[in-house]
């Protein structure tokens, strides 16, 4: 049985204080509200991540990284790299994020060495995809989500690819209040999981979680979630609300 997941990119937000608050806010919620069968991934900036990973310890839920270094390690000042991330209790790492596609440069050939040093230290790479906007409306979305999904995770074999979590996220929808449609979530789902499939067969492809990603929130989750092959959501804004984010997380049916 594939997993639910709901993960939150806390992207470049607050300050130390506020994150630590925001931590103890989504402990409360959590204890409150509890979350069922879904597994919580909470991922903060990078410098939180030692305070973020002790709290989440002692909670029951997990922290994820934004990103890591392309490169082991080294003369790379500024860089952090996997081994660092997996040595503090790190389990996660977002990788190919639209806004590090887009103010990075990071291709899908990077990625692809970022999701293989993510896996040799252990942790799960949470892989993301999605068109901009021209691209849906020339109809090229499903040959560009084909070429991102093929060119970073298919030189994976069938056990190394089962460990990958991958979020959809339509670019026109990441931090624009406008949100794919129930429908359309679910036709890209499927059409990733029947990529999943031709390569790596049922078996694999039935295992592994696709996350929704952009302008999810607590009132349009649950649709969202109902649907077949959404396995859960990648949060950005919403994720910056404890309330709002745990609401996420209980919006399974
Ligand atoms: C994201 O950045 O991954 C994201 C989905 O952002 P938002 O929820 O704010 O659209």
């Amino acid at each position: 049985m594939r997993k639910k997941i709901v993960a939150g990119n806390w992207k470049m937000n607050k300050d130390f204080q506020d994150a630590e608050d925001l931590m103890f806010e989504i402990v409360d919620e959590l204890t409150e509200n509890g979350s069922g069968d879904t597994e919580v991934i909470v991922c903060p900036p990078a410098v939180y991540l030692e305070m973020s990973s002790d709290i989440a310890a002692e909670n029951g839920f997990m922290v994820g990284a934004q990103n890591l270094s392309q490169w082991e390690s080294g003369a790379y000042t500024g860089e952090i790299s996997a081994s660092m991330l997996h040595s503090m209790g790190i389990s996660h790492c977002i990788l190919g994020h639209s806004e590090r596609r887009t103010y990075f440069g990071e291709t899908d050939k990077v990625i692809a060495t970022k999701v293989d040093l993510t896996l040799k230290y252990g942790m799960t790479p949470i892989y993301c995809c999605g068109e901009v906007l021209a691209e849906r409306q020339s109809e090229k979305h499903f040959d560009v989500v084909r070429t991102q999904v093929s060119e970073a995770l298919f030189h994976l074999g069938k056990e190394a690819v089962s460990q990958v979590i991958i979020a959809y996220e339509p670019v026109w929808a990441i931090g624009t209040g406008v949100t794919a449609s129930s429908a359309q979530a679910q036709e890209m789902h499927a059409f990733i999981r029947s990529l999943l499939t031709e390569k790596y067969g049922e078996e694999v492809s039935a295992e592994i979680s696709i996350l929704y990603g952009g302008s999810c929130n607590a009132k349009n989750a649950a649709e969202l979630f109902a649907n077949p092959d959404v396995d859960g959501g990648l949060i950005g804004g919403a994720a910056l609300k404890a309330a709002d984010f745990v609401a996420i997380v209980n919006s399974f049916s």
